[in-house]
């Protein structure tokens, strides 16, 4: 048998519970709707000529940066954000170094960082999940090469201040500073173009999540245009495929779908939210597509109340802090509808069941 390296043969193993997913999916963070309808309509019209060739990226590139409003040399189309995450580490980071990360965080940072040799260090996020801005200030070492972020991030739905991720990009000029922007669409607060000021700021996008595209794997990575020139040497030159780069101008087109989508799923998060206060429920305030909330004793038996409803949630609890949490994600309004209406009656059906359980001697 063949000897893995040590850093991946010490890798956490990360498996996200796909399986049998048939129900309404408020699991993933996904746009529960799709995609927009122009972006099939192009699907359908790809031929076997399209597959043959292979992908020519910078045409699109160039399409994504006019879009977004930054030089096409300042970005880097990936596979999805994990891809974007994947290069930052395969061009910055040596074994040994140092990478700060804010737990609870998407898991990925910590792996691709981890299998490079680099030692992970996990900052505990502050009282109610709030960023936890001088911690991680005051774990910056000489050693320090990526501190990676979700902002806003996930699984807390939680926003950093953009002084304090600034601050951050300032005291650590020796690290790569990646602020994970996949949920950008629901929140509508950024860092671009702050790499002109502070070049060792990285910025990522995704459309897996409002755009409706996960399946299709396209994320982008921008920052200042020297560093993004040794990222985009550590990239396959196809590393999108043509099906992906052919619809990407169509998603981008339909702004109005992204757009009412975004609504819908907020106004959903507000509704929840209030509906979750109301009884009582422990939840933290979110600027993203879902919300985290806290059930205690009552978590896996609400997962599996949900699922006989045809609802799937995301059991969090074995993310550092968040026993006994469930992330449930936001969609459009008939499924909000749908979701509350499941939850007022899951809430009766668990309180009711524990209040048998406490009255049973
Ligand atoms: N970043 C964050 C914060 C996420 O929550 C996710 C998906 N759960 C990703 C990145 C992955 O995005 P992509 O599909 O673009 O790889």
């Amino acid at each position: 048998m063949l000897k893995a390296r040590a850093a991946v043969r010490n890798l956490k193993e990360y498996h996200p519970p796909l399986g049998n997913r048939n129900g309404l999916r408020l699991d993933f963070n996904e746009n529960t709707s799709g995609c927009s309808p122009r972006v099939l309509e192009k699907l359908r019209s790809l031929d076997g000529e399209h597959l043959a060739r292979y992908p020519e990226r910078e045409p699109f590139e160039a399409v994504v940066a006019a879009h977004l409003g930054v030089g096409a040399v300042e970005l880097l189309l990936t596979n999805g954000t994990d891809e974007a995450i994947h290069l930052i580490c395969e061009t910055y980071l040596e074994p040994g170094d140092e990478v700060l990360i804010a737990v609870p965080t998407f898991a990925m940072y910590e792996i691709y960082a981890a299998a490079t040799g680099a030692t992970v260090i996990t900052v505990p996020a502050g009282e109610e999940f709030r960023f936890p801005t001088d911690a991680i200030l005051s774990r910056i070492g000489k050693r320090t090469r990526l501190i990676a972020l979700a902002n806003p991030n996930n699984p807390t739905g939680t926003l950093a201040p953009a002084p304090d991720l600034l601050r951050i990009a300032q005291a650590a000029p020796q690290a790569a500073l990646l602020v994970d922007e996949a949920y950008f669409e629901f929140c509508g607060e950024t860092l671009l173009p702050q790499w002109r000021k502070l070049p060792n700021l990285f910025v990522s996008r995704t459309f897996s999540k409002a755009y409706g595209l996960a399946g299709l794997r396209i994320g982008v990575l921008m920052g200042n245009q020297e560093q993004m020139h040794m990222v985009r040497r550590a990239s396959s030159p196809y590393n999108l495929n043509s099906i992906a780069l052919a619809c990407l101008p169509e998603a981008l087109a339909d702004s109005e779908y992204v757009r009412r989508y975004a609504a819908e799923a907020g106004q959903g998060r507000d509704r929840l939210q209030s509906a979750l206060g109301s009884r009582g429920i422990k939840y933290w305030p979110s600027r993203a597509n879902f919300v985290l909330l806290h059930l205690g004793g009552a978590c896996k038996p609400f997962i599996q109340a949900m699922r006989e409803r045809g609802i799937l949630v995301r059991d969090r609890s074995g993310d550092p802090g968040c026993a006994d949490c469930v992330r449930i994600t936001l969609g459009t309004v008939e499924q909000n509808e749908r979701l509350l209406t499941a939850l007022g009656e899951v809430y009766e059906e668990i309180a009711v069941n524990s209040s048998m359980e406490q009255s049973t001697p």
